[in-house]
């Protein structure tokens, strides 16, 4: 179908639009070149034209001319995803939200933004009010709040404070249908989750409430240790720790750290590595466990501290951007994500270790779901083929570890909305035409010219 896109950014006025090709071309990809699966099979999936709404009356403009005109449509905030989340498979119109940006609203306990504003400047505005964001991705520089909320899942602050997905942590949001004319529809508690890691299927988010924690003045550590084992161990020993504070704590295999050329002359030479961000009143307890685990502290310091030093913050160490600072040297390489069937089994951790190949390098990331304290890893693995990446997941599984396979673009792969009817019985509510970011629900396509709640009576079916 020929799509008029000359008439189409003269319809969107008076939206902002961008139809440079070069910029289009780049406002289509992410970080979905991490995997080079997704690398090779997305990497030519471009949209077509962006418009840039300042508004939520704007991107209600927006989603009405893609609903008349049928339009393919993916939001777009950051474009830091590593999924392709935010890449459009069928071309089509990219909404970028940066520019709705502003904080609405800072209370106890909680913060309510618009979906465009980036997380670095809503912890920046609550820093000063006492408060500072319960969790947030180490991207918080250039990742919006609406895709950390459509796209992502746990984050700094999670060892304290939960995944976001967890009750209290989105408080509410509200987003917009895809209709002639499209309605605002608010998702409060636990009806928030069908929104949430939805990617974008559902609506479009204009504005996220979100808990908010009291802050402290946290201190950016890293210790290092003889053997990938014993860091662990201590990384177990502080994340289940009752007495002493942290909001990141993360396990990283001394050949990764040998990637690490900004902390070079700051750490020991050749050894396994643990980063945590721990408040100041807690750091003679945590010296303490760091000395008892066979650790030395090689760097304690404030952000000020940090910044007169040149060093970035210490989670850009951790979470994907452990991944990101090796794909910086090395682009042969890339990561999965392996969850650990018992968090606190050190010697299942080194067994498996041992039994994936030197291909193979460990770091874990320690959250507490639930209440318990659980761990992840997300591995460097270097890349041969795809049939060695498959040995490698399935030498996961058979030990009872789940791979929440990172190689794939469809929003059912990594597990959190597996087929989940309840999720797709609000797409069709919201966007019955199913414009929002097409080919990225396999579930969706089985179930789409299904009523609502036709959708939802399959998840009692248990179908998949
Ligand atoms: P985008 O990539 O722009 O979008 C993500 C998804 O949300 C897309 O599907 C998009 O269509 C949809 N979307 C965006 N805005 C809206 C909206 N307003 N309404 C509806 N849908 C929308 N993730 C984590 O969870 N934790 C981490 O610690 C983490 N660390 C990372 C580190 C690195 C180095 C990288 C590259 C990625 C990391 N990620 C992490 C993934 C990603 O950065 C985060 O999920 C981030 O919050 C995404 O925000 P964004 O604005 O870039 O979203």
């Amino acid at each position: 179908r020929t799509v008029d896109w000359t008439a189409i950014a003269v319809a969107l006025a008076p939206v902002k639009v961008i139809d440079e090709p070069v910029l289009v071309k780049k406002r289509s990809r992410d970080f979905f070149w991490y995997s080079p699966i997704l690398n090779a099979q997305l990497k030519e999936c471009f949209g077509d034209l962006v418009a840039c709404p300042a508004t939520r009356e704007e991107m209600a403009h927006c989603l009405a001319v893609a609903y008349a005109n049928d339009l393919p449509v993916v939001l777009r905030g950051g474009g830091t995803g590593n999924y392709g989340q935010a890449v459009p498979l069928h071309g089509g119109l990219i909404i970028e939200t940066t520019g709705m940006k502003r904080i609405l609203e800072i209370g106890e306990g909680f913060v309510r933004v618009e979906a465009g504003a980036l997380m670095a400047d809503i912890n920046a505005a609550l820093k000063p009010e006492g408060w500072e964001m319960a969790m947030f991705p180490s991207t918080q520089d250039i990742a919006t709040i609406g895709g950390f909320v459509a796209g992502g899942s746990a984050g700094i602050g999670s060892i304290a404070n939960g995944a976001l997905r967890e009750p209290g942590n989105i408080i509410g949001l509200k987003a917009l249908s895809v209709e002639a004319v499209p309605q605002e529809h608010l998702f409060e508690g636990e009806d928030a989750l069908q929104i949430h890691h939805a990617w974008g299927l559902n609506g479009a988010i204009t504005e996220v409430t979100l808990r908010t924690v009291p802050t402290r003045d946290w201190i950016g550590c890293m210790a290092t240790f003889n053997t990938y084992r014993d860091a662990y161990a201590a990384g177990y020993a502080l994340a289940s720790s009752k007495t002493i504070g942290r909001k990141l704590c993360s396990t990283v295999d001394a050949r990764i750290v040998d990637f690490f050329p900004r902390l070079d002359g700051h750490l020991r030479k050749g050894k396994d590595l643990l980063v945590a961000l721990v408040p100041r009143e807690d750091m003679d307890a945590y010296r303490a466990l760091i000395a008892a685990q066979g650790g030395t502290v090689d760097l304690a310091l404030t952000d000020a501290e940090r910044e007169e030093k040149g060093i970035p913050h210490v989670f850009e160490f951790a979470y994907n951007h452990t991944t990101l600072q090796v794909l910086k040297a090395d682009r042969s390489a890339t990561y999965q994500q392996i969850g650990v069937p018992d968090a606190s089994d050190v010697d299942a951790i080194a067994t498996m270790a041992a039994r994936q190949g030197d291909d193979v390098w460990q770091h874990h990331e320690f959250a507490r779901l639930n209440g318990e304290v659980v761990a992840f890893d997300l591995p460097i693995i270097w890349f041969n083929d795809e049939a060695r990446l498959c040995e490698i997941d399935a030498t996961y599984e058979a030990a009872g570890f789940p791979v929440y396979d990172a190689h794939t673009y469809h929003v059912e792969g990594g597990g959190l909305k597996n087929a989940d009817y309840r999720h797709l019985a609000w797409k069709k509510r919201m966007d019955p035409k199913g414009l929002l970011n097409p080919g990225k629900s396999r579930a969706w396509d089985l179930v789409r010219e299904l009523s609502p709640e036709d959708i939802e009576a399959k998840a009692g079916e248990g179908q998949t």
